[in-house]
């Protein structure tokens, strides 16, 4: 529970204070450590969780709160009064602390023990009151944190924890992101735009263009050897179109998909970028749009975005980092064409090529088909369709003075039929609670068309990580109508204007 692998952590820190004596304060700390085990031993938890011996000052407070702030592996923290810690002794420690913050309400054990329970008891088990003050505190001093409260077996309560730990650790993994944008974004498009001053100081991610060229010398110069090892390891992994196989007439385009994903591989890889972007209009001496490259690397845990759109680049990042190890797959995306027939309304998802091979359990086929776009060669790219079930659809917008995240939970389902004709991968889904007030609630909000869906995370992961970071919320779900999205959006508007520093 407290080794020193590497490794995303969190903190799990008591509060209480001297008066009860060192009998009970011993009982406080081994009550508090099987709470601690009991989050340790969950697989619901991305992350090592780390006991912290029972607080009762200031000092020691404050100590460990900046102990915690600098730890490399600590994403986050969360603090149990389980007796009463009067909260004066937590404003210093509070003000200071500069990780997400879960407030735990809980008690050691689940049942009351009516028919013995005395006054020992009663001193021991007093979170019902002791958290009340510290709510208090966070409150008066308007921390940002999430507040979880029941016991922690029963059902949900260590599931929303975890949910919590998965957004800190999307969270840390944005505070050293290094984003390497291949061009600029697309002229004249107003939503890939943005403030990436602020998307440094808000989210950690650090944004910078290089010129598309600079990746093409890198491209140029993999060896043959790479080029075959790639082209090896698709015949063994994907269904390859035979005119793309060493015998078939085209398979110099393989070939050449898999040099740019080799090149990608390693100019990502020597500057320490995890997310990148492309542009079809500045494609300098590339021969091919990226498809093959770009699906593959999200696939590895990459972020990206199409259009030099750099914002769908850092959240997919973060919602990958954030669903490591979950079933399902999460992805670029992009809202692309709708069946409307009623009462099967649906959403038809992709992009000109880049879309992420993890919303399929099944095997993609790898195939080459003309691109309209980009006036360039023939670009290899796989194809599939996202298998179904639930998801989130997440879109980061800039609204000049705030970014804000709109997520509307959908439901992927199997296209009405076969779509032998289309020659990228997709993904059909029904939006929540319709596609009608979905689509009013997206538009209202000034949502994108770039997005990220998720197979693998709910809304409340990504609400708890827009609480992290500052981010407005706007969650379209069953519950959505357009009136209360209305509501909401003039609410925020009114919220986050007074809620500027000056
Ligand atoms: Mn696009």
């Amino acid at each position: 529970m407290t080794t020193s692998a590497p490794g995303p952590e969190v903190w799990f820190l008591t509060g209480s204070q001297e008066m009860y004596g060192p009998e009970t304060l011993a009982q406080v700390a081994t009550q508090s450590q099987g709470i601690a085990a009991r989050l340790a031993e969950s697989a619901e938890l991305p992350v090592r969780v780390v006991w912290k011996p029972v607080l009762v000052d200031s000092a020691s407070i404050h100590r460990v709160v900046l102990e915690a702030n600098s730890a490399p592996g600590c994403v986050g923290v969360i603090a149990w009064m389980h007796t009463f810690s009067p909260a004066k002794m937590w404003i210093t420690g509070l003000d200071a602390l500069q990780q997400p913050l879960l407030h735990l309400h809980t008690q050691s054990g689940m049942a009351l023990p009516w028919s013995t329970i005395d006054m020992d008891f009663m001193n021991l088990n007093q979170s019902a009151h002791g958290d009340r003050e510290f709510g208090h505190i966070q409150a008066r001093l308007r921390v940002a944190r999430k507040t979880v409260a029941g016991h922690v077996d029963s059902p949900g309560v260590v599931s929303r924890i975890g949910d919590w730990a998965r957004a800190a650790v999307g969270r840390a993994d944005l505070r050293h992101l290094r984003l390497a944008r291949f061009g600029d974004n697309m002229r004249d498009v107003a939503v890939t735009e943005g403030d990436k001053v602020e998307a440094e100081l808000r989210f950690g991610a650090s944004v910078n263009t290089y010129g598309v060229n600079d990746l093409v010398a890198v491209v140029d110069q993999v060896g043959d050897a790479d080029v075959d090892a790639l082209v090896t390891e698709y015949a063994d992994t994907y269904r390859v179109a035979p005119e793309l196989l060493p015998d078939g007439d085209r398979h110099d385009s393989l070939r050449y998909g898999a040099r740019v994903e080799a090149g990608l591989r390693s100019f990502l890889a020597e500057g320490g970028f995890g997310a990148f972007t492309t542009n079809f209009e500045d494609l300098g001496g590339l021969r091919q749009l990226p498809g093959l490259a770009v699906q593959r690397l999200m696939a590895d845990g990459f972020g990206f975005g199409a259009e030099g759109d750099w914002k769908t680049a850092v959240l997919l990042r973060g919602m990958k980092a954030m669903a490591a190890g979950l079933p399902g797959g999460t992805s670029f995306m992009e809202d692309y064409t709708y069946h409307l027939v009623p009462g099967e309304e649906k959403i038809l998802g992709a992009h000109m090529l880049e879309v992420c091979p993890t919303l399929t359990a099944g095997q993609a086929s790898l195939e080459i088909h003309p691109l309209s776009i980009g006036g360039r060669e023939d670009p290899v790219r796989l194809r599939f369709t996202a298998d179904p079930g639930p998801a989130v659809v997440a879109g980061l917008s800039d609204m000049g003075e705030r970014f804000r995240l709109t997520v509307n939970e959908v439901d992927v389902v199997e296209p009405d039929e076969d779509l032998p004709q289309l020659p990228v991968a997709c993904a059909v889904w029904r939006p929540r609670p319709s596609l009608s007030t979905s689509a009013e609630a997206w538009l209202m909000a000034g949502a994108p068309h770039h997005t990220v869906l998720s197979q693998a995370l709910g809304v409340e992961v990504l609400a708890d990580f827009a609480e992290m970071t500052g981010t407005e919320l706007v969650v379209i779900d069953a519950e959505t109508t357009p009136r209360s999205v209305g509501r909401e959006l003039r609410w925020n508007a009114a919220y986050y204007r007074l809620a500027q520093r000056l």
